[in-house]
């Protein structure tokens, strides 16, 4: 094999490689976020407190989802405070009380004492300036 057609096979990869990059990038950039959101779920230990992200499939069962670390079945879907310092902090998750058996005590944040409740709105003055544009 001459050096030219080296250069030549190395040039062509190259560009192959190149635009299997913008083809990643520009698919990455292209998902809004809410899309990979709605497919997706955070988890949380109701023993440890640890979090686990999943995709959503098909067959998504009910609560509670098995530990894949631990094998029992303590994994609950979460709520994010974003009261207080909690939301200066990116946010708190917090296990609703109707996971806990106890589907009519509110719920309150274990960090800073909000009532936490289904689908928390992100409050206006908790930092990040995507919110202000109102529509
Ligand atoms: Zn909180």
């Amino acid at each position: 094999m001459s050096d030219g057609t080296k250069k030549l096979l190395l040039g062509g990869l190259a560009i192959v490689l190149l635009g299997y990059v913008a083809y990643k990038v520009s698919g990455v950039i292209g998902e809004p976020e809410y899309v990979a959101k709605a497919n997706s779920r955070t988890l949380m230990d109701i023993d440890t407190g640890k979090l686990y992200h999943f995709e959503l499939t098909e067959d998504w069962g009910p609560y509670p989802h098995k530990n894949p670390d631990t094998g029992k079945d303590t994994l609950y879907p979460i709520e994010w405070c974003y009261n207080n310092e909690c939301g200066k902090a990116g946010g708190t998750p917090v296990i609703l009380n109707v996971w806990r058996g106890k589907p009519n005590e509110p719920t309150y944040c274990p960090k800073c004492g909000a009532l936490v409740r289904f689908h928390n709105p992100r409050p206006s003055n908790a930092g990040g300036a995507e919110e202000s544009q109102g529509h």
